[in-house]
């Protein structure tokens, strides 16, 4: 019978699958890579050969252009595929669009490497879908049980409410390229906001992006106050990536109001670093209660823990007789928090 070491193993490059001779999200370049998402941080450019969803692969190439790596093929999701006798396959993650978790089996043993993962409902990706396995490796972002979510749609709501308290205010809002700002998107749409959206030129592309791949965002105009009219830009929403609105560029609109969708707007203190008025928790990882429910509906004989707090994931998984180890992996700070 094969170890679970024999099979996945960390290593400086990231995860690595002897017999298959492939890395799963590798930090450095590799011959043969299995990339689960878009997210910087997972998916770098340089390898030789590249396999993710079309998503994933479309994603990469906007982002690090057509030569990102030397061959690419796609992933289906739910397909089986062989390389070298270990079956791979893709299943989705709930994280942004294109997100799969990847399930490596050989020998009756399999593993599922869920990369980044939440089980609240997004509508700009596929929900995510529980695979049954011998080891469940899970991140921890928000692995601590002070991390507890509100509903995405909550808080748009009280994005909203404020534009209709400040209508003199434009609303700037500091949200992820890839998968937060498109969601932050279509939750406002999704409640009804049939304003323009201004967006920030850094978040194109990839907006465009989503649009082609028929998620709706409305109408998006560019965020753009040079020779135009500053008024329209009173009780507007504007998006843009963080560093967008650390520059000068945020300064030009009317008494803007400062926003910022994240996971870590829960901690009042980074709101306050920031100089966040209106914290939106948002998030793309899933808080304590999604990755405990997790594990436990899953029911796996081992749990390999990375990404984030990983101790307080594997102690709560000791106390329940179930075995769960640090992976102490580098590499990864997610930009999609
Ligand atoms: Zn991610």
């Amino acid at each position: 019978m094969l170890r679970p070491e024999d099979l996945l193993r960390p290593t400086p490059e990231g995860l690595y699958c002897p017999p298959g001779d492939f890395h799963i999200d590798p930090v450095k370049p590799v011959a043969r890579a299995l990339i689960t998402h878009g997210h910087a941080d997972h998916a770098r450019p340089g390898n030789t050969a590249v396999m993710a969803t079309a998503e994933t692969l479309d994603i990469m190439a906007i982002r690090y252009g057509e030569d990102f790596c030397e061959t690419r093929q796609v992933a289906v999701i739910g397909e089986r595929l062989d390389i070298a006798g270990v079956t791979v396959s893709f299943h989705p993650a709930g994280h942004v669009l294109g997100s799969a978790q990847i399930a490596v089996e050989k020998g009756g043993l399999r593993i599922v490497a869920s990369g980044d993962y939440k089980r609240s409902s997004d509508p700009t990706c596929a929900g995510f879908e529980p695979v049954p396995c011998d080891v469940f490796i899970t991140e921890a972002t928000f692995g601590l049980p002070v991390f507890r979510h509100p509903t995405g749609q909550a808080e748009i709501i009280r994005l909203i409410r404020s534009t209709e308290q400040f209508p003199e205010r434009a609303h700037l809002v500091g949200a992820y390229a890839l998968g937060k700002a498109q969601r932050v998107i279509k939750l406002l749409r999704d409640e009804g906001y049939d304003r323009p959206i201004y967006i920030h030129g850094a978040l194109k592309k990839l907006c465009d992006y989503y649009q082609t791949q028929g998620i709706d965002l409305g109408d998006l105009r560019p965020a753009t106050v040079e020779g135009g009219d500053k008024g329209v830009f009173a009780g507007a929403v504007i998006v843009g990536t963080p560093s967008a609105f650390a520059d000068k560029w945020a300064r030009r609109f009317p008494d803007p109001l400062a926003c910022f969708a994240s996971g870590w707007m829960q901690v009042r203190q980074r709101a306050r670093q920031r100089g966040v008025e209106l914290p939106l928790i948002i998030s793309d990882h899933g808080d304590w209660d999604e990755l405990t429910e997790t594990i436990a509906e899953l029911g796996p004989s081992e749990v390999w823990v990375t990404h984030g707090r990983e101790e307080a994931l594997v102690r709560w998984c000791a106390l329940r007789g179930l075995p769960a180890r640090p992976l102490h992996l580098v590499g990864y700070e997610d930009e999609g928090d």
